[in-house]
């Protein structure tokens, strides 16, 4: 909420602190203060409660002897920390007076944050929503990840194509870290396995001649709402070890020593900016290793200092992996419990199932991660022998199961018999699990039914469900304070923590003032947008017109090409039809292409080919525009989302493991235009179906398409006029004057039969639905009904939801307040 007019306190509780941390920390005066030094001053002032909370919650979590859930993920999307952090702590409108008494806006002030961007996309963003969730019901949660110096790359756009600059979001350091050099830990990598024996004649590998790393602890304390429990979230920066090679330095090498350290320093440089998989990529798997090693032994090094022993590790310890990126995390506590602390194979292997669960976050075979057994050996000798052994020792139980079948065996071994022989993640984190879960409804059926039947088969019970959610506070209370204060002004604000009771909105749904009230917070957010369009596309768009939001990563499977076919089909009937749409719209894209991924590139540049062509044709006026906003991050997304008439989830069925920007756009009270895939089909199960766009291929009919080999898309366009209208419009360079070859590509991908995301067998049925889209914004009532029908019910979509069916089913902790 913004801060209320209310009178200015005698001493704003805040400012002295924030003026101390000016002088003391900054060494500026308060009257030289600027912009970015008040920021940096206002959150060193924040971080000091932050710290008191996070000591106490600590305390209490030892006190209380509670059950530790860790969060091990390669990628943390957390954006902006101010406004949330304050928000949390119940200090916004106090520290906002203590500003304005220093002469400052707090909205300013949080403008100068730079996004912590230490991750793609949805994956990485669900990591932070479960962060928020976990500390604000006061579970014992922590985060471990690296910390990257360089985040996501940012995007410009340069003449329609995208441009990628490096993200030096660190600077000279954030101050909602604390470092913590003295807890740094010694990572070995590289080397060699000596084949010794032990006393008793026993086999006793040993690790020689390996290189180290240091891992040093970065912690950023993640508030709950409320400000009860403060955890943290631990990232790990890699240093050279002083003496990382003292035999190049001894022989006088002494530049090339130097160099070996920046080396080892590289690891924790840059964020992987694919959300599909980097094969074969040997700094990644050092980085997945790096802070799987660094976490597991502090986690091992905290239980031990509680508990002195392992009898009740797996009571006391939950680790959750975010995809495979850290399943090496479980040949390492293997190694650590069998190598480093003596225990027996058996007993090693009981405690590690019983401790890890693993997350699948998608079905595309190329996203399905696998390292060249060469590549591991090389790097990590040790974990491939131990590898080999959880192998042996698998393959042994599913012959058992199915004696003589050969093939069963050959598609459920860890390793790949291909060329180069491959070690499959995903294997290697069911194996060594006690559960696996998808992240929404479907998508858990199609892991178990298509994706991993064989392992269904051995181990039904291990796999389960576990629907994505996001948080609220991030997503509504921070983002829309105007439709907040709305809500909590007739319902009042329990649904900030308990997102079921946002339902008692629904008996307003049909009350017209009220409806009048919801609809000015969408048109005034909707102003706010059209300005950052001024401002980053230099369009003037008006908030009159439906705004049709379509931003996420650009990734063939998520279909932006398909929005765009039905914008070229409005614009060729406008243009050529005559026609008047019976609403003005604006369509807005935003979304970053992986650098090496061409067509999406290709995407990119063809959104800007169309806006141009578009918003420049006289005879198109004010009845369509398209802009595309560059940079979608986590703080463009709060601005984008609350204002957003229709948003726009149109992946090929049976594609999108769950999404989670369908949910952020529905909490905020747009209709979706949806396919039948991920979490769009339950919230079409919690709006009602007439309160929401489904169109298109179910994920069965998409695979009795592809199962027939029988996918005829040239036919499509042959027999449907409009279709091969805009097929033609886009291959004979109506929007690429300079070049009219440009698209023929996208053209050529459309209409071959190989299209994996079938395109033209959706397109008719979009434009169908987005006809009925627009009869239905012509009546506002209905309209609005729907839009505050759609916030009433996403009380499922919470991210406490989910966070505490993982805290019951899987592990097996509950809150400590
Ligand atoms: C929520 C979010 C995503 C995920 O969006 P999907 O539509 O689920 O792919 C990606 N990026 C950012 C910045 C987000 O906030």
């Amino acid at each position: 909420m913004k801060a209320k007019a209310k009178p200015a306190k005698p001493s704003a509780p805040h400012r002295q602190s924030i003026s101390q941390h000016l002088r003391y920390s900054l060494g500026t005066p308060e009257k030289h203060a600027t912009l970015p030094s008040l920021y940096e001053a206002t959150a060193l002032a924040v971080r000091d409660h932050l710290i008191d909370k996070m000591m106490e919650t600590e305390a209490r979590y030892e006190k209380k002897k509670a059950k530790r859930v860790y969060y091990l993920s390669l990628e943390f999307l957390m954006g902006r920390s101010l406004g949330n952090n304050l928000y949390n702590l119940g200090l916004f409108e106090d520290f906002a007076q203590s500003l304005t008494d220093m002469g400052a806006d707090i909205d300013e002030v949080r403008a100068q944050e730079h996004d912590a961007a230490l991750g793609n996309g949805g994956l990485g963003r669900l990591a932070a929503c479960f962060l928020d969730s976990m500390a604000t019901l006061g579970l014992a949660g922590y985060g471990y990840g690296i910390n990257y110096e360089f985040g996501l790359f940012k995007q410009e756009i340069d003449n329609g194509y995208q441009k990628e600059k490096p993200d030096n979001w660190l600077g000279d350091g954030t101050p909602w870290q604390i470092t913590r050099p003295q807890e740094q830990c010694i990572i070995p990598v590289y080397g060699r396995i000596v084949h010794a024996k032990d006393r008793d004649g026993n086999y006793n590998p040993m690790w020689m001649d390996w290189k180290t790393l240091i891992g040093v602890p970065h912690d950023m304390p993640v508030a709950g709402y409320g400000g009860n429990t403060v955890n943290t979230l631990r990232l790990y920066a890699a240093k050279s070890s002083d003496d990382f090679d003292m035999d190049i330095f001894n022989t006088g090498d002494y530049l090339r020593a130097v160099e070996q350290k920046m080396t080892s320093e590289t690891v924790s440089k840059v964020l992987y900016p694919s959300d599909a998989m980097e094969s074969g990529r040997e700094l990644r798997l050092v980085q997945e290793y790096f802070f799987v090693a660094c976490a597991i032994r502090d986690i091992v090094n905290r239980h031990l200092k509680n508990y002195k022993t392992f009898n009740t590790f797996a009571d006391r310890v939950a680790i959750q992996l975010n995809d495979t990126h850290p399943a090496l995390a479980v040949a390492e506590l293997m190694r650590l419990l069998v190598d480093e602390h003596a225990l027996s194979w058996d007993r090693a292997w009981t405690i590690t199932r019983a401790t890890f669960a693993y997350t699948n976050h998608t079905l595309l075979p190329e996203a399905l991660e696998k390292w060249p057994v060469g590549l591991m050996e090389y790097v990590l000798p040790r974990h491939m022998q131990i590898i080999f052994e959880i192998n042996h020792r698998f393959l042994d139980e599913v012959k058992a199961k199915w004696p003589g079948d050969t093939g069963r065996l050959a598609a459920m071994s860890i390793i790949e018999e291909s060329h180069p022989r491959q070690v499959r993640m995903a294997h290697l984190a069911i194996i060594g699990s006690h559960s696996v879960n998808g992240v929404a409804a479907l998508h858990s059926e199609l892991v178990k039914t298509e994706l991993l039947p064989d392992f269904y088969a051995l181990y039904p019970k291990r796999f389960n469900n576990k629907t994505n959610g996001v948080t609220p506070r991030r997503w509504l209370y921070k983002a829309n304070p105007d439709l907040t204060s709305l809500i909590t002004r007739h319902i009042g604000d329990s649904w900030v923590t308990q997102m079921d009771r946002i339902a008692d909105l629904a008996p307003l749904s049909r009350d017209a003032a009220f409806q009048d009230e919801f609809a000015a917070v969408k048109r005034a957010n909707k102003e706010v947008l059209a300005q950052t369009i001024w401002d980053t596309c230099r369009l003037t768009v008006s908030p009159d017109s439906l705004f049709t939001i379509h931003a996420k990563r650009i990734h063939e499977y998520k279909r932006q090409l398909l929005c765009l076919l039905h914008i070229i089909h409005q614009y060729l009937e406008i243009a050529e039809g005559g026609k008047t749409p019976e609403v003005p719209r604006t369509y807005i894209f935003a979304g970053k292409a992986a650098p090496g991924y061409e067509a999406a590139k290709r995407i990119i540049k063809l959104i800007n080919s169309v806006a141009e062509t578009v918003n420049s044709d006289e005879r198109v006026g004010d009845a369509l525009k398209v802009a595309f906003i560059p940079d979608y991050r986590v703080s463009l997304a709060e601005k984008i989302i609350p204002a957003a008439d229709l948003s726009v989830q149109i992946s090929t069925a049976g594609k999108e493991a769950s999404g989670t920007g369908n949910m952020k756009f529905a909490m905020n009270g747009a209709l979706t235009i949806g396919t039948l895939d991920g979490a769009n089909i339950e919230i079409m199960e919690e709006v009602g179906e007439e309160n929401i766009f489904i169109f298109g291929l179910t994920a069965g009919e998409v695979q009795a398409i592809r199962a027939s080999h029988n996918y005829r898309p040239w036919e499509i366009a042959e027999t449907n006029p409009a279709i091969k209208r805009v097929l033609d419009a886009l291959g004979t360079g109506r929007f690429s004057p300079d070049a009219p070859g440009r698209f023929i590509p996208v053209c050529e991908s459309l209409l071959s039969k190989y299209d994996p995301y079938l395109h033209l067998a959706d397109l008719s049925a979009y434009i169908t639905a987005q006809e009925q889209v627009e009869a239905c914004y012509a009546t506002p009532d209905i309209w609005m009904e729907k839009a505050i029908l759609n916030v009433a019910r996403m009380g499922k979509f919470s991210s406490d939801r989910t966070i505490m069916e993982y805290a019951k089913d899987i592990w097996n902790a509950t809150p400590q307040v």
